[in-house]
Parts: structure tokens; sequence; C-alpha cells
């Protein structure tokens, strides 16, 4: 007999949701240029944009703001995360941050030197540009299956070990600062690295004195589909799978605004006393004092709650399989989609799904577009809007995958809100032919898919 799951939780204090006629989105998506990123939070009825600082807090994480210590210096709060991430990380020295990428900036400075390789398990945007900006390489070590979105394969974020052996070989290890690991890899789909890969790279890596520092963005995530997947796995505790998975590691960058279930935080972990020490410096200069480093005392006091309640293993549990509900709806109903489902989102195929279109008519952007009139979902464009021009030629580069994500804020919306956003997408992918194309009217310089504006090349974006 089928035993389905539900949320682990119960709804304490509503926000209520702004619900618009098909006539009221028409009006927003055309003043909004048909892109998502531009339309008003007011005028969006289920906001699938990001997974990024979006996670609903629990009532004893709004409880601890007002326990939040905001004293400048020696926050008690600050004692109460540096313990949370000691406790569930592992990690001996934490430095906190105001996000992710502030602890990128700390690393890459101190670690990367021009002339400097860092391999990963694909990049991430802002992990790549901090490299790149000291004078770095990346370098794309991720098993082949992860760039193709039809491949099943359990731990699709896996590093390919021969890729790293060659680079290693290739350019030396003294110019190999660190491998950076994400756990999950996001520009995949949300894919996990298995645990015998982590502990393979870390010996690796350990036998020619390289560090392994992970980005931890979505690691509990990642430690679920190890649970799930990995054999040996199946009866330990969450907490226990993460505690073994930063064990092959020497620090982490964190972004807090994903899988620590905040709004707004990060931290740099380590276990080098000195590479500690001189991180304790720049922090000074790029975030704050050693125990605020960037967050408010609350924000703090919020985010060591947050560590904790993300451990736990019917919330993780219900996390994933949310994702997955949604998915497997869009799965059964031919809906064309990055396999196999991962950990914060669902990607589609827009190239397939919209085939009737080129790729210069921006397939994913009309897609997000066409999802926003049918029914108030807001979802993010990943293809060739996203994918600017080649700076020396001038043209479009047209990646392979023209996507979108539709990402899944943690605890926020009921499995009901996934079923109208399944309606949604399968509707429109049974009127799929009638969904038509549209044209560039503004391209800003840089990061383009953020403010370009577009419409309908012809009368309207969905011909009904
Ligand atoms: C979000 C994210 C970051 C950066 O974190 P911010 O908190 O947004 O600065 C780094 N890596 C990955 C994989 C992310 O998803």
């Amino acid at each position: 007999m089928r035993r389905r799951i539900a949320e682990p939780y119960k709804i304490k204090a509503v926000e209520p949701l702004s619900m618009l006629s098909y006539q009221e989105r028409e009006e927003a998506l055309k003043s909004a240029g048909y892109n998502t990123f531009l339309l008003d939070s007011k005028d969006v009825y289920i906001d699938l944009l990001t997974d990024s600082g979006t996670s609903a807090m629990s009532d004893k994480q709004w409880g601890s703001l007002m326990v939040g210590d905001e004293a400048y210096a020696g926050s008690k709060s600050w004692y109460r995360l540096e313990e949370a991430v000691r406790e569930v990380y592992g990690y001996k020295y934490v430095l906190p941050t105001h996000q992710g990428r502030g602890a990128e900036n700390i690393l890459s400075q101190l670690k990367v030197k021009p002339g400097d390789y860092v391999p990963g398990n694909m990049y991430f945007t802002t992990t790549r540009a901090h490299q790149e900006m000291n004078g770095g390489t990346f370098v794309d070590v991720i098993i082949d299956e992860a760039h193709d979105p039809q491949i099943e394969v359990d731990f699709k974020g896996n590093v390919d070990l021969n890729k790293l052996k060659s680079l290693i070989e290739e350019v030396g290890a003294h110019n190999i600062p660190y491998v950076c690991l994400a756990v999950t890899v996001n520009m995949a789909g949300g894919q996990p690295v298995s645990m015998k890969n982590m502990k393979d790279v870390y010996e690796l890596c350990q036998h020619h004195g390289i560090d392994v520092m992970y980005d931890a963005t979505r690691c509990v995530e990642n430690a679920y589909f190890i649970k799930e997947r990995e054999s040996g796995y199946s009866e330990k505790s969450i907490k226990i799978i993460l505690k073994e998975m930063f064990s092959y590691s020497d620090g982490c960058t964190m972004s807090g605004k994903k899988d620590a279930l905040v709004n707004i935080g990060g931290f740099l972990a380590m276990n080098d006393e000195d590479l500690y020490t001189r991180s304790r410096e720049l922090v000074v200069v790029y975030e704050g004092m050693p125990t605020y480093g960037g967050m408010a005392g609350r924000d703090m006091e919020a985010m060591a709650q947050g560590i904790y309640e993300s451990v736990d293993d019917h919330y993780i549990e219900h996390r994933i399989h949310q994702v997955r509900y949604l998915g497997d709806q869009l799965q059964e109903a031919g809906v064309p989609m990055v396999r196999p489902i991962g950990g914060h989102a669902i990607f589609l195929d827009a190239k397939a799904f919209l085939s009737h279109l080129d790729q210069l008519e921006f397939p994913a952007q009309s897609l997000a577009a066409a999802l926003y009139l049918d029914s108030g979902v807001r979802a993010m464009e990943r293809g060739i809007v996203s994918a600017g021009r080649n700076k020396d030629t001038g043209e479009h580069n047209q990646p392979k995958l023209e996507m979108i994500r539709l990402t899944i804020p943690r605890r926020v919306y009921t499995n009901n809100h996934m079923d109208v956003v399944a309606d949604s997408v399968i509707a429109l992918y049974e009127k799929r032919e009638k969904i038509k194309g549209l044209q560039m009217d503004y391209e800003p310089p840089t990061l383009r898919f953020f403010n370009a504006r577009f419409s309908p090349k012809e009368v309207s974006l969905i011909h009904n």
C-alpha cells in the first residue's frame, strides 16, 4: 500500500499570495519586458525564481531574532553560530560572512595567485568570478555525464579523477591552490557527489599536498542523496553522513541562504590555523569584526538555529521528496527535463519543449514568460539569454542547454502549490506549438539576463 509523506511542520503564520487575473498578468508581463527577473514580487503567485534566501524560518528561528546579541564585539550570538558550525560541520575554525560570496572572496584572495588553476566540479558564477579576479583559471573536472541532461546517473556531480590527475600532471600540484568541490552541483541541476568520490578526491589531493575546499551551499541535500543511494548509508542519520562528508575536506565556503534556512548569511570554515589567522585579517577589511562578519546578531542567532534544523532527517526527506513530487508529475506527462531530478530544482528542457522555435527566438525566455502568463508562476531562464555574447565575435553564445529552472524554496510552499505548477506546465506542454518566440528589444552590455527586455515576435506570446 502507498504511504505518502507530508510536510513535517504546520503553519503558524500565513502570507497571503497575490492572485492576478490573466489580463492583469498580461499587463505585468508586458511592463516587465517579458523578463521574469523584472516582474514585481507583488504580481507573482508562486515564486520559483530561486531557493536563495527564500526559505521560511521556523517559530524557533523567529524567536531567536529577539534574543540576538547586537554587541559590536564578542556577540553571544556569534558564539552560538560558531558552536553550531563546529558541531554540525566539524571544522575547527569558523568566520562569519554576509553571504557565500563573501567567504569566496576571502578564500580566493588568500589562496589563488596569478597563473594558478582551480579545479572544480562545474563552475558556479560567483565562485569562478572570485577565482578569476585573483588571476586563477577555473578547470572543470566533473564527469562527462553531468553535461548530458538525459543520462541517469546516481551521482552526476562526481569529480572525474582521471581529469583531476591529468591536470595535476600537466600544471603541477604547486599551481593548484585547492580543489573546489561543490556539494551538490547547482549548475548541473542540483546533482550530488558520492561519499566515495569525496574520499577519493581527498586522498588524491592529500597525496599531492593540495587542499580540498567544499562549496557547502547545499550539503544537506547532498547528504540525503548519499543516504538514499550509496550502499552502507541508508541507516545512518543525516547528521552523521554530513560529518563524514566534511571529514574529507580542509574547509568550506557556505551560503547560509540555501541549506542553513535563513534569508541572509554565510561563513568560511577551515581546520588550518594559519589560514584562519590570515582569513580573520581579511574578514575585518571586507565584512566586519570576526564576531559578526556582515551579519546582525539576530541573523547569526537565526542561522545557528537553522543549521540544527537543517539536519533533521524528516525535514530533509520532505524537502527532497517535494522537489521530486513536482518533477515526477511532469515526467509522467512527458515534459522534457533534466534527469535525474536534483535537490533544489526542476530544470525543463525548453529546446525540446518548444522544438518549433529556433534558439535565436529565445525558447527558454518564451517558456518562462508563458508560464507566468498562464498561472502566475515565476521561473528563471537558463539558456541563450543567460549565456550572453562571445567577447571576440559579438555573436550570441548558443549553449547546448536551453532550460528554465523551477526552484523550490525551502518550507515555503505546500504540495498543493506543486500541483498548481504541474498543471500549468502540463497545460502549456499540451498546447506547446501555440507558444511563440520573442525578440530582444533592449540588451544590457553585461549580465544581460537580469535587465534585458523582450516582446513577442507575433501578435501575442500564446495564441489561444
Ligand atoms: C548561491 C551560491 C553561492 C554564493 O552564495 P551567496 O550567498 O549567494 O553569495 C555559491 N555557490 C553556489 C553553488 C551557490 O548556489
